[in-house]
Formats: C-alpha cells, sequence, structure tokens
C-alpha cells in the first residue's frame, strides 16, 4: 500500500523528489527540539501550489496524515512527524515573486528563507523587519505558521502585524486565494489571520504577501552591563521616558554570557569586568546619531541602573555585539540538552515577575543551570534549563517537571504566556490550559474541524481532537 501513495507522489513531484531514505527520514522528520523520534513514511518536495493541492487531495481521499515542514528551526514540536505522516517539506518552493516599493510590499512563495527575503529587500533598498537567529534556515511558511517574533518586535510587530495576505492549500486539496496587499479590507471575518500561528493545523501555507519598511536610518547598538536582573525592566523605562527610539532591547544573564563565550572562542567580551547582567540595546539615531544614545546611557549611569556601557563604533563592531545575544540558543545546543520555556508576562509586571522567579529559582532549583535571556522589552523571556553532557537525563527531566509546574503557575498568576513566540506543537500540549480557556480551546476544535474534518493536517499538534 505504501507503495502505491508513494507511486502516486512520484508521478505528481518527479520521482526525485520524493524522499525515502533513512537519513532523509530522520532528518525531514524532526525539528530543533529533538525530543521525538522522527518516523515519517515519505518526505514529498512539491515544486507549485497545484502539487501541493494534488498531494493534499490524495491525502484527504486516502486518509493519510500530512506535515507541512519549513526549514525545521521549530522549538515546540510542530513540524515533527512520528507517526508515519506524508511531510510536505516546502523547500522547491522559494521564488520571491514581486517587490513593490510603492506599496511597500513583498509577495513570495512559503519556501523562500527569512535572510533570502531580508537580503532581496536591501537589495531594493527597502527593509524586511522579522529578525531572527535562525534566519539562514527558517522559511517564510514556517515564519507565519508559528508567528514568529524575534528582536525587532518592539518596534515591528511579528508576522501577524506584517502579513497582508495568504494563499493556504486545505487539507482537501481546495486552494484558498486570500493573497492580497491591501492595506485595509474590511469586508468580513479576516480568515488569514486564523492560519498564522496555526502551526500547520488548517492548511499549507503556500505563497505570502507581506509589508516592507523604510530601511532603518542610522542603528547605534549599546551593549549594558548591570548587577541585577531586577533592574532591567527599570532601565527600559528610562529610555522610553526619554524617548529612545528603541528598535530592539535584547537581556542575556552572565550565565548566558559564559555559555556564548565558551563555545566562540573568537568572541571577546568588551566588559573589563563581569556582570550579571547585560541588555543590548538598538535604536535608530537617525541624524542624530551618539547625540541620541550619550543622553539616555549617562541618565542610567547616574542613577545607578547600569555599571558599564559600550558603544559599537563600526559597522563590524555593531554585529560583533550582536553575536553575544544572537549566539546564544546554538551555544546552548552545543553545551548539551536544554529543556526550554518560551513566555511573556504583562510588560508592566515584569518587576514583579522576576522577583517572583529569582526567588523560585533559588528555592528549588539552585543546582539546576538556569539560563534566562530573551526579547524582554516584549515582555518575552525564554528560561532554557541545561544539563551539562554526561548529565542523567532521566533525573534532570524529573527535577525540571517540578520547577517548570511552578514557573507555569507563577506566570499564570500574573496572566502571562507559557509560549511566547515559539508555539504549542506537541512539546506544551499538555500546558496549553495555563493560557486558554476550556471554552477557547473547545471554539479552536470547532474551527479546526471546519478546515480539517478529517484530522490529518498535523494531528495531534497544539491539541487533540
Ligand atoms: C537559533 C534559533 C533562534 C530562534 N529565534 C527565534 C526568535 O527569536 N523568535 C521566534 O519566534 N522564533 C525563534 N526560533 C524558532 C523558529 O526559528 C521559528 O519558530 C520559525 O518561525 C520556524 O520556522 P521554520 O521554517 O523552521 O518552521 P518549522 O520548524 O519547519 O515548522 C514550524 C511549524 O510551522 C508549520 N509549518 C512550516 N511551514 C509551513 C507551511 N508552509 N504551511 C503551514 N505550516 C507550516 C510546521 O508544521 C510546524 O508546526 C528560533 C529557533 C532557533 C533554532
Amino acid at each position: 500500500m505504501t507503495q502505491n501513495h508513494i507511486a502516486f507522489f512520484q508521478s505528481v513531484v518527479g520521482s526525485t523528489y520524493v524522499l525515502t531514505s533513512a537519513s532523509d527520514l530522520e532528518s525531514y522528520g524532526r525539528d530543533w527540539t529533538k525530543v521525538y523520534k522522527p518516523d515519517p513514511m515519505a518526505i514529498v518536495l512539491p515544486a507549485s501550489t497545484d502539487q501541493v493541492s494534488k498531494i493534499a487531495r490524495y491525502c484527504s481521499e486516502n486518509q493519510l496524515s500530512l506535515v507541512p515542514s519549513g526549514g525545521r528551526t521549530g522549538l515546540a514540536g510542530g513540524s515533527v512527524a512520528t507517526n508515519k505522516e506524508v511531510v510536505i517539506s516546502l523547500n522547491r518552493m522559494s521564488k520571491i515573486e514581486k517587490i513593490d516599493c510603492i506599496g511597500m510590499t513583498v509577495a513570495c512563495e512559503a519556501g523562500v528563507t527569512l535572510q533570502q527575503l531580508q537580503e532581496a529587500a536591501a537589495d531594493n533598498d527597502v527593509y524586511f523587519a522579522l529578525d531572527l537567529a535562525a534566519k539562514g534556515s527558517c522559511h517564510i511558511g514556517g515564519n507565519i505558521a508559528t508567528n514568529a517574533g524575534g528582536v525587532k518586535f518592539v518596534r515591528y510587530g511579528g508576522m501577524r502585524e506584517l502579513v497582508l495576505g495568504l494563499e493556504v492549500v486545505l487539507p482537501s486539496g481546495e486552494v484558498l486565494n486570500m493573497n492580497h496587499s491591501l492595506r485595509k479590507n474590511n469586508t468580513g471575518y479576516d480568515l488569514k489571520h486564523l492560519f498564522i500561528g496555526s502551526e500547520g493545523t488548517l492548511g499549507i501555507i503556500t505563497r505570502a504577501t507581506m509589508k516592507l519598511n523604510s530601511k532603518p536610518g542610522n542603528l547605534v547598538v549599546s551593549l549594558m552591563a548591570t548587577s541585577f536582573f531586577a533592574e532591567v525592566p527599570k532601565i527600559l523605562e528610562r529610555c522610553n521616558m526619554m524617548r529612545a527610539p528603541i528598535t530592539a532591547f535584547e537581556f542575556f544573564t552572565d550565565i548566558a554570557h559564559n555559555v556564548v563565550l565558551d563555545n566562540n572562542p573568537n568572541l571577546k567580551t568588551p566588559f573589563a569586568e563581569k556582570h550579571a547582567c547585560y541588555v543590548l540595546l538598538e535604536i535608530d539615531a537617525g541624524k542624530g546619531g551618539d547625540d541620541v544614545i550619550e543622553p539616555i546611557l549617562e541618565s542610567l549611569f547616574n542613577d545607578g541602573l547600569i555599571n558599564d556601557a559600550v558603544v559599537a563604533g563600526t559597522a563590524a563592531q555593531m554585529t560583533e555585539f550582536w553575536s553575544h545575544r544572537e549566539n546564544i540558543s546554538e551555544s546552548i545546543a552545543a553545551a548539551g540538552f536544554a529543556h526550554k520555556n518560551d513566555i511573556s508576562i504583562p510588560i508592566d509586571q515584569l518587576g514583579a515577575f522576576i522577583a517572583g522567579l529569582n526567588a523560585l529559582i533559588a528555592k528549588e532549583a539552585s543546582d539546576l543551570i538556569c539560563i534566562v535571556f530573551g526579547h524582554i522589552a516584549d515582555g518575552n523571556l525564554h528560561l532554557n534549563y541545561l544539563a551539562p553532557k554526561g548529565t542523567e537525563l532521566s533525573l534532570f527531566k524529573d527535577s525540571v517537571k517540578v520547577l517548570e509546574k511552578k514557573v507555569f503557575d507563577l506566570i499564570k498568576a500574573h496572566e502571562g504566556s507559557i509560549s511566547a513566540e515559539h508555539g504549542i506543537g506537541l512539546l506544551k500540549k499538555k500546558d496549553l490550559p495555563y493560557s486558554r480557556t476550556a471554552s477557547e480551546i473547545e471554539i479552536m476544535r470547532g474551527i479546526k474541524k471546519i478546515f480539517d474534518p478529517q484530522n490529518i493536517m498535523n494531528p495531534g499538534k497544539i491539541f487533540d481532537c
């Protein structure tokens, strides 16, 4: 039977583009979580919307489950295939179709990588504002399906703010064309938003139209050092009150910094001494340059909110400062197994939450290595519990589970979210009720039934049907 299915897929996309070797099943069947054992039936690489539609229709007629797959950098187990699913990889659908510098829009296929899109925009002297460390691998389709946030969210928002239109293939094979470039369109329910953040559970995104922005005028990057985590919201408040034109405001602890320095021997700290926490502030200073950043740093120094600060003097130094932040995830992966929490808190409650989190970690997990960093101006923190290489993983996972429950209770008490930007996938499915009410989850199930009555689109992800 499997052979018949594979023969059909080959007839649609060509035999070269149906992969069944053990190594392909292994690598296309997993994402960055590396928690689940992949076991897909086959990997199919269509080259057009029409081919995606034919595959989906066939899977629907034969009750085969489908897993849409982008760059597989997901951190929630959304694109893993563990149960003989057909993985549809959008790798071959990588055309940038149009860059419009009047309407400031870009249209492309879903398999374009984020970096390709950023570079194409830059070649046209405009700017695509989503940015994250996995940009070289992640796809625009994956970014939309996860409603990716990233490091420029504080200024430009995430995918939900950037997407104008979508083309989606439904599990039935029907092509839903919502791929408009309109900025304003008040004609009933805006269905595209159901697919943004749907983690491949409603349909396969094949094409998108998104907003472009003007290139930032004059970026200035400063790395600041402080003694206390609790000062970081105060630093943000001061920047806001001094009308800093913030384009990024990122935070990491000394433990995160050490992991990066250990894994990147060529990268040196710009500070003479060690400090407990660091903030990377990027502003678009326009014509102001140093005149904009200096009074802000002076004010932070004068009030003892920071101990030290350096301002990048060249483009190379700016890139170097960013690499202290952008290398954190990869350096953690190189250091051992990490259990990750990607959480958000109402920004005005960050101070109280951080105090509670510090107390919790000191009481419950003083022997755990907890690496904290994130897009703190969005209220988004990444908590990574690290099991260094050689650790007995089952013992580690047991102690993390106890701590995680208490952290989630704390998040709930602050009306935060257990997933700020990575999504739910398989990894956080059991925890969804911390952040969504029973009524919300029931309505989500109802929406899923409308688009996917047979439950063949990425089944078992976000919630069970
Ligand atoms: C080093 C590193 C840094 C990261 N930094 C950030 C960050 O700052 N902000 C952030 O938000 N995330 C971040 N991530 C997480 C990840 O990069 C994002 O979730 C990204 O958007 C996933 O894109 P992808 O193409 O790799 O998707 P995949 O991992 O392939 O898939 C993710 C989900 O989307 C679905 N999907 C993929 N393509 C499609 C499609 N065409 N149609 C329908 N569904 C689809 C999959 O089924 C799955 O559920 C980071 C990851 C890494 C490894």
